[in-house]
């Protein structure tokens, strides 16, 4: 099978199973943005997606997805969904139209330096790792306080959450509990109602919990070379 057909199968059954998904949810699709992760994947991938339509593209490092930006056409929207590092902060704002992986005020405070009278819109990314497991995101018991502070900074339009679910458990308990951490969160922030959760392995489990952006690489791609 050459690449176009076989990336072009592999969208139509991810589409299938979100329509499946959402319909057992009583979902409508239209809800659900679909984010292709294409990092790793060589801008060639990128074009035939593109050529396929989909125009929401997820990368997780500054260096490589700036070199991919200037290649495809204004009309796709770029998604930053990796570990942020102040120093490509400035990079990531310029070419990034969502963030998904804020976890600190200090990051807000950057992208709002640098998003240039437009309001940036970002996620805050939530922990779901129990300790002594802890990867990118904000502990819940901090959320509120950190929601707070960042929606008062100018340049910065607060859309959601985000999260990844753990390595160790199952994404449905996770998903669950996030579902409670959310609905908390929206009596304080009721405008901030997208939810970024949901990858290949668990996507169907995220449209159930209510995701409104999944973010999905290999099961479009296929595998990623372990450099990611
Ligand atoms: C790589 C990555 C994805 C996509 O993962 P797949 O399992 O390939 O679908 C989604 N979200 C984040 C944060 C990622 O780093």
């Amino acid at each position: 099978m050459n690449r176009i057909d076989e990336i072009s199968a592999n969208l139509e059954k991810v589409n299938e199973q979100i329509k499946l998904a959402a319909e057992k949810a009583n979902r409508s699709t239209g809800e659900i943005t679909l984010i292709a992760v294409t990092k790793t994947f060589p801008v060639s991938d990128i074009e035939i997606l593109y050529s396929l339509g989909i125009r929401e593209f997820g990368e997780n490092r500054d260096q490589e997805a700036s070199g991919k930006v200037s290649l495809l056409p204004d009309d796709v929207k770029w998604h930053f969904q990796g570990q942020i590092q102040s120093n490509k902060l400035k990079s990531i704002t310029s070419w990034a139209s969502y963030i998904h992986s804020v976890d600190q005020l200090k990051y807000a405070q950057i992208i709002s330096q640098h998003s240039g009278g437009i309001e940036k819109p970002i996620f805050i990314q939530v922990s779901l790792d129990k300790p002594p497991q802890s990867r990118s995101g904000v502990n819940p018991s901090d959320l509120i306080e950190l929601a707070g502070a960042i929606s008062e900074l100018p340049g910065i339009s607060l859309q959601g959450l985000m999260a990844v679910a753990p390595v160790d458990s199952p994404a449905e308990e996770a998903f669950a509990e996030l579902v409670a951490i959310r609905s908390d969160f929206l009596r304080t922030f009721p405008a901030a109602k997208s939810l970024s959760i949901g990858m290949s392995g668990d996507y169907q489990i995220a449209i159930k919990y209510g995701a409104t952006h999944i973010r999905i690489g290999s099961s479009i791609l296929g595998i990623r070379s372990p450099i990611a």
